[in-house]
């Protein structure tokens, strides 16, 4: 599959045609960037590490039925990757409070959420991607109802694999963040799946495993992701 022109560099990963129309190359850099990229630094390893671990989330998504844009690593930063017609939504869904939830609705971190809760957030980065809800998607024709219902019943049905997958290296999943687009008609999960767009907690310790360590400054912030990707079996030296 011959690499061409680059299409989008995002915050995180650039985006590159092939010479086939329906599939795209996703190269993961090492830059960071948190608070709607206004801060941005780059992390030895992070592409690296975020490839191979979206690389193994979307496989065992694929094998639990959920349809994905992933179909190989290229290389250590790179994938293969359906092109998908995205929505402009992020699906989020909750088991633990912790993050924009607690600071909006002044919940403390770590209070369990059940069941679940679903939001939608714009991705717009100049309004500071803003929550919204289902009437609005149609309203602006963001997305078809029916679509948007298929996307929120793939982010829940993600949600009851990856919190067993988790659970069995001893972390709690308390939040992630998914994005959906539409692929021959139907609504597939794209983007990536990796500790930048989710918040992964040791079980026992409640230690944050996850992007929250560059948010807050904690430092660790690879080591933690390559610790979360052996608990759950990611050989990054494969
Ligand atoms: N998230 C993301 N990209 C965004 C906003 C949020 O990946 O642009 C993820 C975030 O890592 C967390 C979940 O979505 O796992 C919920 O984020 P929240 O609304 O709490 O916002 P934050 O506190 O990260 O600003």
């Amino acid at each position: 599959m011959e690499k061409r022109q680059e299409l989008y560099a995002g915050k995180a990963k650039s985006v590159y045609r092939t010479d086939d129309p329906d599939k795209m190359v996703l190269m993961f850099r090492d830059d960071t960037s948190a608070f709607d990229g206004k801060r941005i630094e780059q992390l030895d390893r992070k592409g690296m590490v975020n490839n191979k671990f979206n690389a193994f989330i979307m496989t065992k998504l694929q094998e639990a039925g959920i349809p994905t844009h992933f179909e190989a690593l290229l290389s250590d930063t790179e994938s293969l990757v359906k092109c998908l017609d995205m929505m402009p939504v992020e699906c989020v869904v909750r088991n633990v409070a912790a993050g924009s939830l607690c600071r909006r609705l002044g919940v403390e971190e770590g209070v369990t959420l059940n069941p679940p809760t679903f939001e939608l957030f714009l991705k717009n980065d100049a309004l500071g991607d803003p929550m919204i809800n289902e009437s609005h998607v149609e309203a602006f024709g963001w997305a078809k109802a029916s679509d948007l219902a298929k996307a929120k019943a793939l982010t829940y049905q993600v949600n009851d694999v990856l919190k067993a997958l988790f659970a069995a290296g001893d972390m709690i999943l308390v939040d992630y963040k998914l994005e959906f687009g539409l692929y021959k008609g139907e609504v597939i999960l794209g983007d990536e799946f990796s500790p930048d767009g989710c918040r992964l907690w040791d079980a026992e310790t409640k230690e944050k495993l996850d992007k929250d360590r560059f948010r807050q400054g904690l430092g660790g912030v690879i080591e933690a992701y390559e610790d979360v990707g052996r608990r759950i079996g990611i050989d990054f030296n494969a």
